[in-house]
């Protein structure tokens, strides 16, 4: 039987830079996936925004942590993964959202964020074309940004293999056990040993945990997203109306380093379960609610849309566990929620320093990430 000294179950958004880390620190790492290449879970359905603007407190350190590594990674590795630091534009047009977004500002300040109210006039300048009747302004953020999640996963997945990392792919983990101070993890092909196992299994977490008796929140929520074709620059940031619409709470936007424009939304009521269908609304809704908002907008051409899960806690904010259940060795670091992609590499980051010792499991980027907390809170910014 393989043996090594830490087995990650999933290569994706958390598990490829978290191996990667890991695998610097000469730890001998094994991640598992059944499907056939990194990032082919969720890491791929995500629209490659990166923000630290968040309205609590390890979010906003984690991603701090996670904007260095994507902004820094071609000076230092060489390879492009499409990182814009075009900030995020929350536009407010009613006393509601700027009273909410104004309460935020006083905590994302407190953390350090680069965040400020901007008027009007700044935020036409920002959005060529966006609906001036009734804009009062917004926050915006220019150190946020985006990237491509599959360029940033397999920049991720070399540099973790040239660091010694092995990845094996096609292989479904179905049974766990823990016997004494090891791992056996089966899949359909063969087992493997480890002393630790972290399970980042993203929609799949709570099946995956359950294999060790460890009950973990973690419920697949459907999300949809879209691309259009590419056209001339007409804005920088990432733009999230946080009002509701008729079948929809917050949707965002944003055009990409190749011109095209990538939009998403958060369907109300939230659609539970595994099924990635596309749905009849969400096309018609979005097209809605962003030509609204910037009518400049109507006559670029959709190219395909997507259907994808985010794995959901029930106050949006992902687990992060030492120990978990009890169990040593076992890491939980799931329910990533819909922030995965920039979350991944500042926890895969936090999680290696705390494992060589040089920093403590209680550290502040991943504090309130708790599996034993109440769960009663809610994200924000979710
Ligand atoms: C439409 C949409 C837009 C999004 N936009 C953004 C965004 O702009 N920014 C952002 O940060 N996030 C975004 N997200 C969220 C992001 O995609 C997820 O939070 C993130 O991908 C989750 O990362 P993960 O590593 O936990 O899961 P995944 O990336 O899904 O990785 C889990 C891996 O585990 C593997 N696995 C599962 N079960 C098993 C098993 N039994 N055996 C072996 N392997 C297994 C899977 O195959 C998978 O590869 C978006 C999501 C959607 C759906």
């Amino acid at each position: 039987m393989l043996s090594y000294d830490i087995i990650i179950a999933g290569a994706g958004s958390m598990g490829v830079p978290l191996a990667m880390f890991l695998s610097e620190k000469k730890f001998k790492v094994l991640v598992l996936d059944k499907k056939a290449s990194p990032g082919q879970g969720q890491n791929k359905c995500a629209i490659g925004g990166i923000r630290a603007t968040h309205s609590d407190g390890s979010k906003i350190k984690t991603c701090l942590k996670s904007i260095e590594i994507f902004s820094t990674w071609k000076e230092i590795n060489g390879d492009d993964i499409g990182w814009v630091q075009g900030g995020y534009f929350f536009p407010v047009y009613r006393e509601k959202e700027e009273k909410i977004l104004k309460d935020l500002l006083k905590v994302q300040k407190g953390f350090g964020l680069d965040i400020n109210w901007i008027d009007q006039k700044e935020a036409l300048s920002l959005v060529k074309g966006i609906r001036k009747d009734g804009l009062l302004g917004g926050t915006y953020s220019p150190k946020d940004g985006s990237a491509s999640p599959l360029l940033s996963i397999n920049a991720f997945y070399r540099k973790a293999m040239k660091n010694g990392a092995s990845f094996i792919f096609n292989e479904k983990i179905g049974e766990i056990k823990h016997s004494g101070s090891s791992f056996i993890i089966k899949t359909e092909k063969s087992e493997y040993e480890s002393k630790i196992f972290i399970n980042a299994a993203g929609a799949h977490a709570k099946e995956i945990s359950l294999m060790l008796g460890v009950d973990i929140p973690v419920k697949p929520d459907c999300h949809e997203a879209g691309i259009t074709e590419p056209v001339e620059e007409f804005a920088k940031p990432m733009v999230v109306d946080i009002r509701e619409g008729e079948k929809s709470k917050n949707y965002y936007f944003y055009q990409n380093f190749e011109g095209q424009i990538i939009f998403c939304m958060t369907p109300s009521p939230q659609i539970w379960g595994y099924d990635r269908r596309s749905t009849s609304e969400f096309l018609p809704e979005i097209s809605r609610r962003m030509l609204r908002l910037a009518p400049i907008l109507s006559n670029v051409k959709v190219r395909r849309v997507w259907r994808g899960l985010y794995p959901m806690t029930p106050d949006g904010f992902p687990i992060v566990e030492f120990d978990a259940g009890g169990m040593e060795g076992y890491v939980v670091a799931a329910g990533m929620c819909g922030q995965g992609f920039m979350l991944g590499p500042g926890l895969g980051w936090t999680l290696a320093e705390i494992m060589v010792g040089a920093k403590k499991k209680d550290d502040e980027n991943i504090a309130n990430f708790r599996l034993e907390r109440n769960f009663s809170g809610q994200e924000k910014l979710k």
